[in-house]
Parts: structure tokens; sequence; C-alpha cells
């Protein structure tokens, strides 16, 4: 790996980033607060929240298996995803290399932050090998994309294949592992120690029912989450999100739960879709979605809209022509969507 120094921006590595009044006092025990120009009136919601998360961090790093110091909390995963380019790509002149198709917020953030984006198409079992993507490399390439299950694909990624992208990458390799929850496949934060150049992410969105409370996090190196704490806003998680994130975390029993019976639900799902004449291939896949190839995606997800049903019609991304994407939802909404299917014409 090329040192951190290297690989980050020259104006973000030499940062003096924005104190905040909590910052400073961080650490010493206080009774009265009148450093930062809060009202003292209504309570609780007239502080500023911890501008680094450490109550949660905690928390969340005891779940994960995560040094509190190795997570960065974001405004979801956008903002996890974002951060990166902000803090390593220099517009107009590096660029990403990234498995195509996958989560289109990669490239939308590349174009935002003017880096030259670079997809290498999967294979027809949705699978690439390290040397197809270090191929695509360059001196410029700062970082590596990686999304393992794949969306929209939902299959994992070749282990071993990522672990030698890992290992033979100069820059960052960001791994992310939204889907994780739902896969068998040992996911890659319990290595970070092992790899300084990797970043994985996870999110609150899926498995954990918190779409709503936008919290994504990044686990890396300390080094690497100290870059990312330079640049982020200084309270970029509200209270209420970070309230709503620790009561969450109590209940890690009902996300298995929850797994448990999305699951079983993909099962069915799945074989139902199998035999369904309007249907003619389910992929595999380790993610609360699946990807099926219809005869008409496009039709057919029209004749869904008018039933009030939404899935999402992948039919114009690369390798997933006429294919619908299934979000597996509570049994009785799975229910609909196949008798309403079983009824098309
Ligand atoms: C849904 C999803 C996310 C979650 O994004 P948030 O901003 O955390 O809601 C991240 N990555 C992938 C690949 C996803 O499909």
């Amino acid at each position: 790996m090329k040192s951190l120094e290297e690989l980050t921006r020259k104006n973000i590595w030499s940062l003096a980033p924005y104190s905040s009044a909590r910052n400073e006092y961080a650490g010493r025990e206080a009774r009265v607060f009148l450093d930062a120009n809060e009202n003292p009136y209504n309570q609780p919601f007239n502080r500023y929240p911890d501008p680094l998360q450490l109550e949660l961090k905690e928390v969340l790093g005891k779940l994960k298996r995560v040094p509190a110091e190795c997570i960065f909390l974001g405004n979801g995963s956008d903002e996890a995803i974002d951060l990166p380019y902000r803090c390593f790509c220099e517009p107009g002149r590096d660029n990403v290399v990234a498995i195509e198709p996958t989560y289109g917020m990669y490239k939308v953030c590349a174009d935002i932050n003017d880096i030259e984006y670079r997809p290498v198409l999967l294979d027809g079992c949705y699978q690439t090998t390290a040397e197809k993507l270090l191929a695509a490399t360059d001196e410029h390439t700062k970082i590596i994309w990686l999304c393992t299950p794949n969306n929209p694909t939902g299959n994992c990624l070749d282990r071993d294949e990522v672990l030698k992208v890992i290992q033979q990458f100069e820059g960052l390799v960001i791994v992310d592992e939204a889907y994780s929850d739902f896969s068998g496949q040992q996911p890659l934060r319990t290595e970070l120690g092992k790899y300084p150049n990797l970043i994985v992410l996870n999110t609150m969105s899926k498995a954990w029912g918190c779409a709503a409370i936008r919290l994504g996090m990044a686990f890396a190196s300390k080094e690497i989450i100290g870059i990312f704490n330079k640049v982020k806003y200084p309270y970029n998680i509200n209270l209420l999100s970070q309230q709503q994130a620790l009561e969450a975390l109590k209940r890690p029993i009902d996300v298995e739960e929850w797994v448990r019976i999305l699951l079983q639900e993909r099962g069915r799902m799945m074989e139902a879709f199998s035999i369904l004449p309007i249907c003619e291939k389910v992929y595999p896949t380790d993610a609360n979605f699946f990807l099926a190839k219809m005869t008409d995606a496009t039709k057919i997800y029209n004749y869904l809209v008018d039933r009030g049903i939404i899935v999402r019609n992948r039919t114009r991304v690369q390798l997933c022509d006429n294919c619908l994407r299934i979000t597996i939802g509570t049994k009785s909404e799975n229910s609909e969507l196949l008798s309403a299917l079983r009824q098309y014409q």
C-alpha cells in the first residue's frame, strides 16, 4: 500500500479541522455549559449532539467486533461513500475502479466530485477477478469499489478474488457489506487488522430496519477514520438518530428474527418465481432481494404498478436485461406480489 499521506489530497492532509465547543472540553467533567451559544431551555434538544458519537460507537463496536476508534458514522452510507472521494481523490486528476453493475451511488459521487469512474463489467455469473480489476487501474487510481453481496445482482463476490485485490492494490479498497447480515459469508470487517488499505461499509438501513434514521458506517484503520473525522460536518449525526440507533442496538434478537423470516420468505419467493411462466431465470442471492429475468420486465413492472405493487425494474442495467429486482417484504406483501404475477397474461 502507498502511504496514507500519498493517498490523501494535499489540502485534506494539511487541513486544520473545525474545532467545536464540545470537542475542546471533551473528556472532562462539567456541569455548567456556557460555551456553545446554546439555549439553556428546551432540553434535551437544546444541546449539540456528541460530534464523535462515542457512546453509540462503543455499543456498535462490541456488536460488530470492531474497536470504537475504527468506526466512522455517517448520514447514511451515502456520506461514507462521498467522503472517500473528498478525502482521497483529486478532482480532474484521480480515478476509481468499480465492478459493473453495482450500487449507483459510487458513480454519482464520482461524478459530483469530478473523479473519473472506471467500470469493470462482471462476467455472466456476476463475478470478476483481481486481475481484471487491477488491469483497469493506473497510478492515479485511488479507490477500488466492491460490493458484496452486490446490488442489484444479489450474489457475493468470490472471497479469494476480493482478498487478492486488497492485498495487491496500492490504493484503498472499499467493500460495501450493506447486505452482509443476510449472507452466510464471513464479513470482511473482522479482518480489518490485517489490511490497512481496507474500508468496509455497513448500514442500519437494511437488516436493522432503520433506513429512516440515516445511519451508515465505515470501518477502517484509526488513521483513515481520523481523516474522515476531520472532513465530515461537525455534527453529522443528529441526537434523534443517535438515540434511536442505541435503542435498536438493544434488540439484536429482533434483527436475528427478522433476518430468519426474510431468508425463509426469500426461499419461498424464489421457488415460486422459478415456476412462473413469465419468469425465465432466478439468480442466486445472498441478500434480502433477488433478481429475476422475466419475459418482458417493463410490461410486467407497469402491470404491477397499476396494482399498487412496486418492484425495481433493472432492465436498462448492463447484464440485467429484462430483470426485475424483488425486495423481500412481509409474508402477506410477498403473497400479494405472487398472486398478481399469477394473474398476469
Ligand atoms: C441500500 C444500500 C446501502 C444503504 O445506504 P444508506 O445510505 O445507508 O441507506 C448501501 N450500499 C448498498 C450497496 C445498498 O444497496
